[in-house]
């Protein structure tokens, strides 16, 4: 288990946090000695959200609002490796095609597996493409259309002062 991740857990939607964590829990028992899972991203608040869309070059074209991610409903994984068994998993890696602990199935794929089947929608779908690989959000979620305008007709009675009511 990644103490880190189990931290950024505790950010996102408050109705999501037990699940992701036996979701997160299952996921990396997949992995072999040697791998981790961690959580890179969870909650980004709307403030995040604008300084990350300002920075250059540029990273994200989704101002506040309008990613999954502001609304506690989204996460992104990157995997760590133990490179000489020493216990420090000192290397991060979006390899999707790493092996790392020998058993036939890439460990990004085996990863993606057990949250698909847990009801997390993988990446982003664009002209028949998939992008974004490392991101997840909880199936089912609204249009971040129809969040941003329950975050602004809520902003005075947000949850934990972050999180809007409901997600679907
Ligand atoms: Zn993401």
């Amino acid at each position: 288990m990644d103490k880190i991740s189990l931290q950024r857990i505790e950010l996102m939607h408050p109705t999501l946090r037990v699940k992701l964590r036996e979701d997160y829990t299952a996921a990396n028992n997949v992995l072999g000695k040697g791998v981790r899972l961690r959580f890179s991203y969870t909650l980004r608040t709307f403030a995040e959200q604008d300084a990350l869309f300002l920075k250059r070059p540029k990273v994200t074209n989704a101002k506040a609002g309008q990613s999954y991610h502001n609304y506690g409903a989204a996460f992104d994984i990157v995997l760590l490796y133990d490179k000489n068994g020493d216990g420090i998993f000192e290397e991060a890696s979006w390899d999707t095609r790493r092996d790392g602990d020998r058993d036939g199935v890439s460990d990004w794929l085996e990863v993606t597996r057990v949250f698909e089947q847990r009801g997390w929608v993988n990446g982003f779908i664009t002209n028949g493409k998939k992008w974004d690989l490392p991101h997840f959000t909880i199936k089912g979620a609204a249009h971040w259309r129809v969040l941003l305008n329950r975050y602004n007709a809520e902003k005075n009675s947000l949850i934990e002062g972050k999180y809007i009511k409901c997600i679907y």
